[in-house]
């Protein structure tokens, strides 16, 4: 099975997302982890995300494309994947298609952890890390919709939207994600 996941910060997305993986047997492939940790071995993706990482911002499309290219290429995502942050803007989406066109491959979903705001909001600040006070809470959710609501109208326009109520209980919502996708 071939996933992406969406949700903003609070929606449970790192929790299900790894679940599934074990569930369904196959590799996550979570964009963030992977480009700090090439940061830290000093790989040539590493030293090319560096210092866009760094400022919070995008990494080039062109970096981020030759990775995933080369990540979907590798043994262990021959039956599947699930890709967490990338795609992150509609372009992204739009070459992942291409790529996926490209390797003779299909996205069966994009699911979307859908949380109403307030309770993005509660859930974060019950968290407590540094980063989590109310402003900085908002600028993370206002940032979210503004970049992921362009890429859940792309995935809806083709058909390719699975929407969760992931207001649920956690086991409550892996169950009904298992269920729709089997489905
Ligand atoms: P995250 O942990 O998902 O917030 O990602 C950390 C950083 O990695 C982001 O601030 C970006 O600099 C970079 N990044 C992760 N995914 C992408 C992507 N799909 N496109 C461009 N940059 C990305």
């Amino acid at each position: 099975m071939r996933l992406i996941i969406l949700g903003g910060p609070g929606a449970g997305k790192g929790t299900q997302a790894q679940k599934l993986c074990q569930q369904l047997n196959i590799p996550l492939i979570g964009t963030g982890d992977i480009l700090r940790q090439a940061i830290i071995a000093q790989t040539e993706l590493g030293q090319q995300a560096q210092p866009f990482v760094e400022k919070g911002e995008l990494v080039p499309d062109p970096t981020m494309i030759e990775f995933i290219r080369a990540r979907l290429l590798l043994a262990d995502a021959a039956a599947g994947w699930l890709l967490d942050g990338y795609p992150r803007t509609a372009f992204q989406a739009e070459e992942l298609d291409f790529l996926l066109d490209d390797l003779g491959q299909r996205l069966n979903w994009a699911i979307w952890l859908e949380v109403p705001e307030p309770v993005l909001m509660s859930r974060s600040l019950a968290r407590k890390r540094p980063d989590d006070q109310p402003e900085i809470v908002q600028r993370r959710i206002d940032l979210f919709y503004q970049c992921t609501i362009p890429i859940m109208e792309y995935y809806e326009r083709r058909n390719r939207l699975l929407k969760i109520n992931a207001t649920q209980p956690l086991e409550k919502v892996q169950q009904e994600l298992l269920e729709k996708l089997h489905s």
